[in-house]
């Protein structure tokens, strides 16, 4: 059943007001109904396939609407001292951490992740926002000798302008904050389009920045589908698109910004991340790791393991833990405490990880394990227990409309050019290959992909872990540990298919940011 969430209204927030869109402001959510005429659409339960709530479609007038606002905010913004701006981010940091349970709950019904991670996707939010706000004390340009010695030389950095901000629904609180937190704290203004599955959590995030009193216009979020962003990162106006999604969208928008003069896009792409696990492995880290980068979040983050490498010497031994433990995850209600795995994010999804699998079997895998269609005895039947306690009641909904899928393994004979080994499938799917010799071998496997996000390597010979580390063409890599988690301190992106520039973490100054290299004469 379809509700209303709140009292501002599900529309867009423009020059800080809440919109319906083509500049109708919203009156109480008691007064309205909701328009039927194709500007709406629904936030799902991906666990029990139920609307969730109905939102405003943003269409290209709501964000010419947003853009001229974050135009029109931009030179007071950027005139306050980084620490003033940076006053409106410590705001919503401490609003993020009191009510860390209560948005980890509206995270995993909205996008299935279960519990603990969605509780994660907010503490990474707020880690994110403290570092961009902390940052703002930090220098912020180098001072260089200059060849002349009566001349000081510098560089200093100002804000580019107008931030367009695009991210996906799998981290639906932390990315948007990786992209916005910085691009704010360093003097833009932002109009962000949140991803069309989780428009609550966009919600959300925008009351927080009213309620952090943030100036009208500097922020601004229009829901909406891909023509709403489309329509952002086409616009003149904007100066820098942040982009975190599929290489497909990425390297469309990549493509049409990067050929505009003084216009710029870093995107954060897709992944097809393999982890090596060499003869001088230990099996429990390998085993671990290989379930934890494979199986986490449905397999539906942008470093989750497609592909497991590993050497013939341990292979057998590794194959029957692996397959053992993935017969037996838990899937089901992401809300309860026992669920390793919850649904998949939505219907075309499931379809989409059917045919990866189809697709596997079609080039020859050998089937491990195929859970896909889950037993029905493995689907939630609204059970009480455990940690189902939505604010809502919702503890009797019906999960038999869920977007249920199950682990899914095979092993292949390794070949360059298997389609199944290149291309992303964004869910629990996962090949096991068999190589033999030295670690060269097996990164020269592991680096056979167009992509180059993520990657892990098991192994107690450091010359191994040095290896991979040089060698291994990604930009995360992992040593001893899951492929998966962010540190916030440390760039996070890849290089080939998965990225061109860095909208999320550290490096993202860079692409909100221009740099004036300052000289000045003091005789
Ligand atoms: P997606 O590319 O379908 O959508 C991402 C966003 O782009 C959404 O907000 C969508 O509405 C918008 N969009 C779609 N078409 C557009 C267009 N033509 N112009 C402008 N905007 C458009 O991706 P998704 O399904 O939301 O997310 C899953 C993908 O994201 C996976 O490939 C995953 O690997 C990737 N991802 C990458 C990272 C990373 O940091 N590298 C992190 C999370 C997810």
């Amino acid at each position: 059943m379809s509700q209303q969430l709140t009292e501002r209204g599900h529309g867009h927030y423009i020059g800080g007001e809440w919109t319906d869109g083509n500049g109708a402001e919203r009156g109480p959510a008691s007064d309205r109904t909701e328009p039927d005429d194709g500007r709406t659409f629904e936030s799902e339960n991906p666990a029990t396939g139920e609307p969730l709530a109905t939102f405003q479609r943003g269409m290209a007038a709501d964000v010419d609407a947003a853009l001229e606002a974050a135009e029109s905010a931009a030179e007071e913004w950027r005139s306050l001292s980084y620490i003033d701006r940076a006053e409106y981010l410590w705001e919503i940091y401490h609003e993020l951490r009191d009510r860390h349970e209560e948005l980890g709950e509206i995270v995993s019904k909205e996008c299935g992740k279960e519990l603990s991670e969605g509780k994660a996707d907010v503490t990474e939010a707020w880690h994110m926002v403290e570092w961009a706000a902390g940052n703002a004390r930090h220098p912020h340009g180098d001072v260089v000798p200059s060849e002349i010695g009566s001349k000081d030389a510098y560089m200093r950095r100002k804000p580019r302008g107008v931030v367009g901000c695009i991210t996906p629904w799998n981290f639906p609180v932390a990315i948007p904050f990786w992209h916005m937190a910085i691009a704010l704290v360093e003097g833009n203004t932002v109009v962000w389009k949140p991803a069309e599955q989780t428009p609550w959590c966009g919600q959300i995030i925008a009351e927080m920045f009213e309620d952090a009193g943030i100036p009208d216009g500097v922020f601004n979020m229009v829901q909406g589908f891909g023509d709403a962003g489309a329509a952002i990162t086409d616009d003149e106006r904007v100066d820098t698109v942040l982009f975190t999604g599929s290489a497909e969208v990425g390297h469309e928008i990549g493509n049409k910004v990067g050929g505009e003069p003084g216009k710029l896009a870093a995107c954060e792409m897709g992944g097809k991340n393999g982890i090596v696990i060499t003869e001088e492995a230990d099996l429990d880290i390998a085993v671990h790791a290989a379930i934890m980068s494979s199986f986490k979040t449905t397999g539906q983050r942008c470093v989750s393991s497609e592909r497991l490498i590993v050497h013939e010497n341990v292979y057998d031994e590794f194959k029957e833990r692996f397959v053992d433990i993935a017969e037996d995850i838990s899937v089901g209600d992401p809300l309860a405490e026992d669920t390793f795995m919850g649904p998949a994010i939505e219907a075309d999804h499931v379809e989409k990880i059917r045919r990866h699998n189809d697709l596997a079997r079609e080039e020859g895998a050998t089937v491990l394990v195929d859970r896909f269609e889950l037993e029905e005895s493995e689907i939630p039947d609204g059970h009480e227990g455990g940690a189902a306690t939505a604010a809502d009641g919702e503890r009797s909904a019906s999960y038999a409309n869920g977007h249920w899928v199950g682990p899914f393994v095979y092993e292949i004979e390794y070949e360059s050019d298997l389609r199944c080994l290149n291309e992303e499938c964004f869910g629990p799917h996962v090949a096991l290959i068999e190589y033999s010799g030295d670690i060269e071998d097996a990164v020269e496997i592991h680096n056979d992909t167009p992509y180059g996000l993520a990657g892990a390597i098991i192994s107690e010979d450091y010359r191994q872990l040095n290896y991979f580390r040089d060698r291994a063409e990604i930009g995360l890599a992992y040593a001893n540990l899951p492929c998966i988690g962010a540190e916030v301190q440390l760039p996070f992106g890849g290089v080939k298919k998965s990225g061109n520039g860095y909208p999320s973490a550290r490096e993202a100054i860079e692409a909100v940011t221009e740099r004036t290299a300052w000289t000045m004469n003091n005789s």
